[in-house]
Parts: structure tokens; C-alpha cells; sequence
């Protein structure tokens, strides 16, 4: 490689950089990066990159807006910190609560502020528990997720997480937590076996679950509607429509993962109205803020939020809160990107980019790497492997998708690579001309993939 630069040599003697083969970077170097504008961002040699990620599924409206940032120095101005402890409140975590209400896809009651994805699911899995506490089932208190979920890192929220990567190393997950069967036909269907097949065999195996450990131990089921960092998996339809009703009859909550899927991601508001999906409560983070700020939610719905109201005598207050939770300028920003969102009418516009987004997706998948392609609204994926007709994976070792990712980086553009499967999540407000280009650059690197390989 390249001697490093100043900066990144820096980086390395100080910085301890999350998912990244540390063994490795001295060699590969670390990208730092400059300044963003727009759907474009630039390192510190001043090279262009588009931004084909969001960033980590987040940043949906690029970077540099100067609505964004005038509403944050607003904010700073005004009221840089509070907290919501003990009943203390401030204008715009209500006023953000308020608009979630207006936007959500089910009825909601109440929003609970925390400053991350990964703690909003953790606070879904205490708000379960002291559910049950609430109405006197302190047994009913397993969670199943999924396979290949993506729900974060802290030690609840990585328990959920339904990939190796995020247990091994740790003696994860916790007890408590049960996976099912993950969505993925080209992965998992049996020989042969219809989607309508997939789908029925996989209700039949959650029922069984539930049944094995006893639908009285149960508390909640939690799902991404399209699975994001498992490799944007699209659930076959009727999938949410077969096995909702199972969890229902036994009082099971439905939490829906929206970290990912929410504000137009999918085509929708939400990505539970992309899959048929109706969930009891809801965990929103990245786009809720457009990535401006730090920032997730939990909404939660009457019922639920009454039984802890009723109860909160007996069992004391509800002792949990993050000191960033409500963030007035996380909020503040949680405010200007949903009303940037309305105004621009950024659904419409994402549904307008999706024929072109599926319309490049399908050229590719005939190149002989790749094994699927699938997307829903703005976000996709390229799955390679190192046989079409067999569907075999390449050997990990080989590293075929971070080599994608880094070809990509010499050509100006940067994509995810999760394994082999290369994620796509442009800046929702990517132009058609931008898209163009993304995907013309993701082309180069697959021939510099496909040389790659053939070494
Ligand atoms: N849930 C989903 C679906 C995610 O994709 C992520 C992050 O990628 C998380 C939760 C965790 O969010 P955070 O990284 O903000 O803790």
C-alpha cells in the first residue's frame, strides 16, 4: 500500500475503531474523512467519495443542510441541555413527541427518549419486563428475536442481535433471549420450496417455539420489517401476516425495529407499512434525526403505557433514563427532519428513485459474482458468491465483499460490505444522476472484483 499520511497515522496511534480488522488497518490505512456536502464527502486529501451508506444507514439527508444546522445552533442558543428525570420537561422533546405521534403507523401514547438505537431496544426489553411485573406475570419475560437481526451492541441489544459476530467473544446472548428463523428465501427456503411454503414453515416453527418454552414465559417478539447489518432482508410477503396472529393470541408484544426502515427509508413512513407489518411498540434512531444528532425513541402505546402508570406505585417508579434521553438539539433536529421530510415530501420522492434504484439492482444481478439482489424503497443489497448455480459462499477468508468495498473507495464511492453482501443505503435525497453514478462506480469494482477472485 501507500505510506500513511500524517493524519492517519495519528488515527491509528490513538483511535480504537468499532468492526474493523485492527490487524489489519496499519496496512490498509483508515479513510478520515474531511467534510460532507450533500451526498458527497471528502477526506483529508481532499478525494470525493459519494456516499452510498448514509453513513451507517443514517445520515438521509446528506450532509451540510443548512436548515439542519441553523436548527441546531438555534437549539444551542436557546437551550443546549436538559433532561426529562423526575417530570422536568422542554419544548422540543414534546414537540418531537407530539409529531411522532402524528406519524406513527399504529396509535401511540407516550415517547421515551434515548440517545441510540441499541439503548431504545434495550429500554423496549425493560419496558416488557415491567409490563409483566405490572400485571403480575413476573415469569413472562423471554424475548425471541431473530437470525441475522440487527438490534446493537449493548450487552441486551447484542443479545437480540441474531449474528455470530456480535456473541462470540462475549458468551452472548443472555438468557432470556431465543432466536427464530430468519426471513431469507434464497438462503433458507428448503429444495424447492415456495415463498407461501417458506413463510408457512416458518409460523409453524415459531408456534412451536412458543409452545416448547410456554407461551406464559414469552414477553415480546422483536423484528427489523427489512433486516438491515443481516443483509437487507426483505421478508417474503405474508410473512408478518402468518406469524403475528400466533403471537398475539398469547399476549407476545410486537416491537418493530424502525432504526433502519423509518422516515421513507422503504418507500413508507415506516417499514412496517412496506411488509404488512403491525407492531404493538416501535424503536426509532438514525433518521429521526437525519444522523444531525444522536437520538432514539421508543413509542409506546396506551395500554401498555397505563399498566406501568397503574402499577408504578407498587413497583416505584420507572428507574431507567439515559442523560442524553430527549437531547433538546437532538430533538430540536428530530423536529427540522421530519418537517424536511413532510415538505419535501421525501416518500414520494424515494418511491420515485426506486424504479432506477431496482432497474440498476437487476443489471447487476446477471454478473456471474453475484447470487441475489433485493431491496425495498432506497435501501438493497448485492449478494455475492462463488457459485451462481449452487448458491455456495465464498471462504470468509478470502475476503471477496471488504475487497469490493475498498476497489470501490479507489473509484470515489463508498458501500458497506457485510460479508459478501454488498448494502446499499444512498442519502434519501440522492438524485437520479448521483444514483447513476454510484452505481456506475459499484460496476468498476465488481470487474475489479471479478479480476480479484480470478487470481
Ligand atoms: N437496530 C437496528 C435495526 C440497527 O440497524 C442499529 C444500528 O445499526 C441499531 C438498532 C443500533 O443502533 P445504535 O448503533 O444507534 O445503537
Amino acid at each position: 500500500g501507500h505510506p500513511l499520511t500524517n493524519v492517519q497515522q495519528r488515527d491509528i496511534n490513538a483511535v480504537l475503531h468499532p468492526y474493523t480488522p485492527l490487524h489489519k488497518l496499519a496496512e490498509t490505512g483508515p479513510l478520515v474523512m474531511g467534510h460532507g456536502k450533500g451526498v458527497y464527502l471528502y477526506d483529508t486529501q481532499g478525494k470525493a467519495y459519494i456516499e452510498g451508506m448514509s453513513g451507517l444507514w443514517c445520515a438521509g439527508l446528506g450532509f451540510g443542510d443548512e436548515e439542519m444546522i441553523e436548527a441546531a445552533n438555534e437549539q444551542m442558543r436557546t437551550l443546549p441541555y436538559y433532561h426529562l428525570f423526575g417530570g422536568k420537561g422542554m419544548e422540543p422533546a414534546i414537540e418531537l413527541a407530539e409529531k411522532l405521534k402524528e406519524i406513527a403507523p399504529v396509535p401511540i401514547s407516550k415517547v421515551f427518549y434515548t440517545s441510540s438505537g441499541s439503548e431504545a431496544n434495550d429500554t423496549q426489553v425493560k419496558l416488557a419486563w415491567y409490563y409483566n411485573n405490572s400485571l403480575g406475570r413476573p415469569e413472562k419475560k423471554k424475548i425471541i428475536s431473530r437470525v441475522k437481526a440487527y438490534h446493537g451492541v449493548t450487552v441486551m441489544a447484542a443479545s437480540l442481535t441474531g449474528l455470530p459476530g456480535n456473541h462470540k467473544g462475549w458468551d452472548l446472548p443472555v438468557d432470556r433471549v431465543l432466536h427464530t428463523d430468519c426471513p431469507h428465501h434464497y438462503r433458507f427456503s428448503l429444495e424447492g420450496e415456495s415463498e407461501a411454503e417458506f413463510v408457512a414453515r416458518l409460523a409453524k416453527s415459531l408456534k412451536d417455539m412458543i409452545e416448547r418454552e410456554g407461551p406464559e414465559t414469552i414477553a415480546a417478539f422483536i423484528a427489523e420489517p427489512v433486516m438491515g447489518a443481516g443483509g437487507v432482508i426483505v421478508p417474503p410477503s405474508g410473512y408478518f401476516a402468518a406469524i403475528e396472529p400466533i403471537l398475539r393470541e398469547h399476549d407476545i408484544l410486537i416491537i418493530a425495529d424502525e432504526v433502519i426502515n423509518g422516515f421513507g427509508r422503504t418507500g413508507n413512513w415506516w417499514g412496517s407499512q412496506s411488509v404488512g407489518m403491525t407492531p404493538t411498540t416501535i424503536s426509532a434512531a438514525k433518521q429521526l434525526t437525519a444522523a444531525y444528532a444522536p437520538l432514539g425513541a421508543v413509542l409506546v402505546p396506551e395500554d401498555v403505557y397505563q399498566a406501568y402508570v397503574d402499577h408504578s406505585a407498587q413497583l416505584g417508579s420507572f428507574g431507567h433514563g439515559f442523560t442524553y434521553g430527549g437531547h433538546p438539539v437532538g430533538c430540536a433536529l428530530g423536529v427540522k427532519a421530519i418537517e424536511i421530510y413532510q415538505r419535501r415530501n421525501i416518500v414520494e420522492y424515494v418511491r420515485g428513485l426506486t424504479p432506477t434504484f431496482e432497474a440498476r439492482l437487476a443489471k447487476i444481478k446477471d454478473h456471474p459474482l453475484v447470487g441475489e439482489v433485493r431491496s425495498c424503497g432506497l435501501v438493497g443489497a448485492v449478494e455475492m458468491v462463488a457459485n451462481k448455480a449452487t448458491k455456495r459462499s465464498f471462504d470468509p477468508a478470502h475476503g471477496v465483499g471488504s475487497n469490493l468495498a475498498k476497489f470501490l473507495e479507489g473509484h470515489g464511492a463508498i458501500l458497506r460490505a457485510l460479508g459478501d453482501t454488498i448494502a446499499f443505503c444512498p442519502p434519501m435525497i440522492i438524485t437520479e444522476d448521483e444514483l447513476g453514478e454510484l452505481f456506475n462506480r459499484f460496476e468498476l469494482a465488481l470487474a475489479d472484483t471479478e479480476a480479484y477472485v480470478s487470481k
